[in-house]
């Protein structure tokens, strides 16, 4: 209340009456309620007063008839601007007539003399107010008018039936009609919709109007000027005369900025190309279409190469430029048309375009593929492309590109696996000298997934007794006879191939399935010996690689024994294999599990000696009877005399300590010759024989000497 007593007090009045008393009179009246009032003797001075000064109120003397009102209105009607301030007609008290006379002649309220200030307040307090309040209400209308047409929107309302449509300025022009006031029919709106997009318009109204529901629905209306205009439409039932209301607004714009985002977004911004984004979309796509339709398609990955020594000799900004150029060329080796690519039923190869993943790594995919080769003719083309050295800034650029290929459904079922298989097939055309393509070999695969696979396989794989023990023979140096052999754990899987213990023994030790396999060799190793045994063949020791995960376990000694009562093997012809880093543990628990080992009547050689923390001293202290020397010393002699060095010290430090030397990987009469001049015992390695099955083995030991 208080905020519309100030602004009230604040309005003007201007007074039209011809008695100058009365004139004088109010003023001093209005003052004192603290109003600022203007007085005129006539109507028609009265408002040429208001020009300069626009009142909030008229207050016209019409005690003597209404006609003074009737000519204030008269005045009042050639001028618009004044057309909607309130008229107060001033009349004598207890005459109804009067009032009503001066209300029909067009005062807006009528006040009775003598004046009572309290009434007085009261009329001329209510009138300004509401003067104000439509004032206000019409600058508000304006103002939505304009927003309206600025933002292309507006307001309107249909009846229940839909038959008639009334809208607000703008709704017309959005509809293509011309502003004219008045109601728009049905049909006539109707009209101006597409005519594809009519129905719906309708059955959303007619829903709306049935269901009690809103709405709301993107339409196109018949261009008028040729430029298809796309609107909105937001309708909802208001009141209970089923009335829609709702807005109308031209999205045309906001939809094309829409439509140019999303191509920015799925466009590289150096090169033009699909962007990353937009290209997974495209692969999980086809991927989806291949699955369902049993077709195969094929994924291209390709880096530049050496792109990393421009980028560091030229500078990023002609990095930049070289990374448009081999764009360039991509793409245009793709749109030539001798490029599309026919199977041999002359079924078309689909090259969708190149895209850029980030850096200097372009894709390309390939659907509709029948043989794996088409993808390698493409990969062949961009290479060839690649081929011009390119010319910058008065420089001759020559790059080359590494492709890996992986081909749906064989190499990865799923968007990232065949981005993976193709990364690592791309790895692999870098390593095999750059600037050519590979296809995914299951060979490839990456380390993790590899690692994870190999792990579920080994698990499977050793429950359904795929695993085999083969057995590598040992032989004395100076006679040339088998003295034992090493039995070494064997896995050949379907998919991967033959795979190393070199690499399933480490995801056995951590997937915890060392022990049961570990204690699995170990038996089947002793039943062999002494099936071998029982076969005639000569006795021949037995060794047995132990894990250090197995050497822990504390159930070694337990299940060696076992092992040793079921086969009645002879505890003597067994020894078992450890490496360095077992020793590395606590030392008396060590030593105490060696030697109930030992008590078994096993004996004990250390495995890949020199490798690890190879000290003199563990071979004092440990119990130990045979020490391996590793594959990687032997290997590079005669040609690196560090390794000869330390080959000759190992074999001399052990002859010191009395243990039995065994020389691992011999291949050739030079490592044999040197081995021997050392004084090392036994040779294990190709030179002899691998490690083979073990009927081979009987074979072998029942003919030695063999050499
Ligand atoms: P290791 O115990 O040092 O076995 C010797 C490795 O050298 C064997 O590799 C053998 O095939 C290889 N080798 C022998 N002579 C030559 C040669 O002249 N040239 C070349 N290039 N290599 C030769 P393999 O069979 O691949 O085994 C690798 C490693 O896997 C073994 O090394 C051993 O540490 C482990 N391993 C194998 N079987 C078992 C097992 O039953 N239990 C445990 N815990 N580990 C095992
Ligand atoms: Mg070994
Ligand atoms: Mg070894």
């Amino acid at each position: 209340m208080r905020r519309r007593d100030a602004s009230w007090a604040t309005g003007r009045i201007l007074i039209a009456a011809t008695d100058r008393a009365f004139r004088r009179d109010l003023r001093e009246l209005l003052e004192r309620l603290g109003l600022s009032a203007v007085a005129a003797d006539d109507a028609a001075r009265a408002l040429r007063a208001a020009d300069r000064w626009p009142p909030d109120l008229l207050i016209v003397d019409a005690r003597e008839g209404p006609e003074a009102v009737a000519a204030l209105q008269q005045a009042l009607g050639e001028r618009p601007a004044l057309a909607e301030t309130p008229v107060l007609a001033v009349v004598p008290s207890g005459r109804a007539d009067a009032a009503s006379q001066s209300v029909d002649a067009g005062a807006t309220d009528v006040v009775p003399v003598p004046f009572q200030p309290t009434v007085l307040e009261r009329r001329v307090r209510s009138l300004i107010e509401s003067s104000r309040d439509r004032l206000e209400l019409g600058r508000c209308r304006e103002r939505l008018e304009s927003i309206q047409r600025i933002a292309r929107i507006a307001t309107w309302s249909a009846d229940a039936e839909g038959s008639e449509f009334q809208g607000a300025r703008e709704f017309r022009p959005l509809l293509g009609l011309d502003p004219a006031p008045g109601p728009v029919s049905r049909k006539l709106l109707l009209s101006r919709v597409h005519l594809e997009d009519r129905q719906t318009l309708e059955t959303r109204l007619q829903k709306s109007a049935e269901a009690g529901e809103g709405f709301g629905l993107d339409t196109r209306i018949q261009p008028g000027d040729g430029l298809e205009r796309i609107l909105h439409w937001q309708g909802e039932p208001l009141g209970e005369d089923g009335r829609i209301t709702g807005v109308l607004q031209d999205i045309t714009e906001r939809k094309r900025a829409e439509e140019q985002i999303r191509l920015l977004s799925h466009r590289d911004g150096l090169t033009g190309l699909t962007n990353r984004r937009a290209f997974m979309q495209r692969l999980a796509g086809a991927v989806d279409m291949a699955r369902r339709h049993q077709r195969s398609l094929a994924l291209l990955v390709a880096n530049l190469d050496n792109f990393k020594r421009v980028n560091d000799t030229h500078g990023h900004v002609f990095g930049d430029r070289v990374l448009q150029g081999v764009a360039e060329r991509f793409d245009r080796c793709l749109r030539q048309t001798d490029l599309v690519v026919h199977n041999d039923d002359s079924e078309v190869v689909e090259c969708n375009d190149v895209s850029r993943l980030g850096g200097d790594e372009f894709t390309l995919l390939l659907t509709e593929i029948a043989r794996p080769q088409d993808a390698a003719r493409v990969a062949g083309r961009l290479i060839e492309s690649l081929r011009e050295p390119f010319q910058l800034d008065g420089h001759e650029v020559i790059i080359g590109a590494s492709m890996g290929i992986t081909v749906f459904p064989d190499d990865g079922d799923d968007v990232d696996a065949l981005l993976r298989n193709a990364d690592a097939a791309m790895c692999q055309a870098k390593s095999e000298g750059r600037n050519n393509y590979q296809f995914f070999t299951a060979a490839m695969k990456t380390d993790s997934t590899r690692r994870f696979e190999l792990e579920e396989k080994l698990c499977r794989a050793f429950e359904n007794h795929e695993l085999q023990v083969y057995y590598q023979p040992q032989v004395d140096m100076e006679t040339g006879c088998i003295t034992g052999v090493e039995a070494l754990l064997r896995w050949s899987d379907p998919e991967f191939g033959a795979i190393s213990p070199a690499e399933f023994i480490p995801i056995a030790e951590g997937a915890g399935l060392i022990k049961p396999i570990g204690e699995w060799v170990l038996r089947t190793a002793c039943w062999q010996a002494k099936a071998w045994r029982e076969e005639g063949v000569p006795p021949l020791r037995l060794a047995v690689n132990i894990s250090p995960h197995h050497f822990e376990d504390g159930h070694l000694v337990e299940a060696l024994n076992q092992v040793l009562w079921d086969t009645g093997l002879d505890a003597g012809q067994v020894e078992l294999e450890i490496t360095e880093n077992v020793l590395m543990g606590d030392e008396d628990e060590v030593i105490s599990i060696l030697q109930q080992l030992k008590d078994t009547g096993v004996s004990i050689s250390l495995d890949d000696f020199g490798t690890g923390y190879s000290s003199l001293s563990y071979l004092k202290r440990f119990p130990v009877d045979a020490v391996k020397i590793d594959r990687s010393f032997v290997r590079d002699i005669p040609l690196d005399p560090d390794d000869e060095a330390i080959t000759a010290a190992i074999i001399s430090m052990a002859k010191a300590l009395r243990l039995r030397v065994v020389a691992e990987g011999v291949e050739t009469e030079q490592q044999r010759e040197f081995l021997r001049a050392r004084g090392c015992d036994e040779i294990q390695g190709y030179i002899f024989s691998p490690p083979v099955a073990p009927i081979v083995v009987a074979e072998v030991a029942r003919h030695r000497p063999p050499r």
